[in-house]
């Protein structure tokens, strides 16, 4: 019986090489190779037009390329594309490209599903299924930053970590594919082009901070009181506020880069008073800005989008205490592709 092919790209370029050298064949075969493999991003050993027929062939025999595959592309009126991604295994995430006048900017998965379960995100209803390999998320990106030049005319421009699933739950293998993204040897991308998104895991914030990333953090705050945040994102439980904050503080000592906090304001649930200073005081720790992001609903209108006049309190308020705040109206909702609505209807 045949062994089991492996996934020749989980292997690092020093082992690529070993294997070569091992196989009777020259160390430098393993850059080739790796090359082809990364930045070249062949779906197939056939591809690597450099390499001899013979190697190619043995290559094949030891190892697959496993790759992702654009199932549906939809458009959306604003120029949202959402893509449905299939994984070797059939699974499917979803990742988005987001086009300003200024940018592009591809929203990738981290996981399929999530294991956490924020009330108001259509992902938390898929649970988690599993992690993504750092080549599945490297090559969202490369399928974005294809769809960008071919209808907009430009390359990739940022990279959000806003898709499916918890990045920090998946921690190696979202820096292995940022490592990827911003190797010259990869797409080559400036980190600070780079944003992780996190629900706020305090553990793992604190070992991004020792790990001396360069990309920017993002946090999806949505209210500074413990109960109210518990209400809305049960995990706030394990995780209180009281954590999270000393892992930001424990991140700008050590980064010296501010946080953004993400916050959307519901009716009747973080619309008061005490919400908002309660987010004032939060914002009094470290350095910081406060993006207020428009809510996408999902399906059971449970939750409803605050009125003008709540989310102008809280521009207001906010600014009075010089708190960097921005407005994020949401694009491609037409076609189920902004925040939280990924894993709607599909
Ligand atoms: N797990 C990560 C990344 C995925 S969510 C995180 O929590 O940050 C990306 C952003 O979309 C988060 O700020 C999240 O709170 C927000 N979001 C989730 N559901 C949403 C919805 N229905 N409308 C608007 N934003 C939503």
């Amino acid at each position: 019986m045949a062994t089991k092919k492996r996934d020749i790209r989980a292997l690092t370029k020093e082992q690529l090489r070993e294997f070569f050298v091992n196989h009777g064949d020259k160390a430098f075969r393993g850059n080739q190779v790796y090359e082809w493999l990364w930045s070249k991003a062949a779906h197939s050993f056939d591809d690597m037009t450099n390499v001899s027929k013979k190697t190619r062939e043995m290559l094949d025999e030891n190892f697959v390329i496993n790759h992702i595959e654009v199932d549906t592309m939809q458009r959306s009126k604003d120029g949202t594309i959402k893509n449905a991604i299939k994984l070797h295994d059939g699974k499917i995430v979803e990742s988005v490209l987001i086009p300003t006048e200024t940018r592009t900017t591809a929203c990738v998965s981290s996981q399929v599903g999530c294991s956490l379960d924020c009330k108001f995100c259509a992902t938390a209803r898929l649970k988690r299924m599993r992690n993504l390999n750092a080549d599945e998320i490297y090559d969202q990106v490369v399928a974005i930053d294809k769809q960008s030049r071919l209808y907009h005319n430009h390359k990739l421009s940022n990279i959000v970590f806003m898709g499916m699933g918890e990045p920090l739950m998946n921690y190696n293998n979202v820096i292995k594919a940022i490592d990827k993204i911003t190797s010259p040897e990869g797409l080559g991308m400036a980190a600070r082009r780079i944003t992780l998104s996190t629900s706020g895991v305090p553990k793992m914030i604190k070992k991004m901070a020792d790990d001396e990333v360069r990309f920017n953090l993002a946090v999806s705050l949505h209210s500074a009181i413990d109960e109210v945040r518990t209400s809305i994102m049960p995990f706030n439980a394990t995780f209180p506020l009281k954590d999270l904050k000393e892992s930001l503080e424990y991140w700008y000592e050590k980064t010296k880069r501010k946080v953004t906090y993400e916050y959307v304001v519901w009716n009747g649930i973080n619309d008061r008073k005490e919400d908002i200073d309660a987010l004032i005081k939060f914002c009094s720790y470290i350095p910081c800005k406060v993006n207020l992001i428009e809510y996408n609903p999902i399906d059971d209108g449970e939750f409803q989008q605050a009125s003008e006049r709540a989310l102008n309190n809280y521009i207001s308020n906010l600014e009075m205490h010089d708190i960097v705040v921005n407005v994020r109206r949401s694009r491609g909702k037409d076609i189920d592709a902004a925040c939280g609505q990924l894993a709607n209807k599909s």
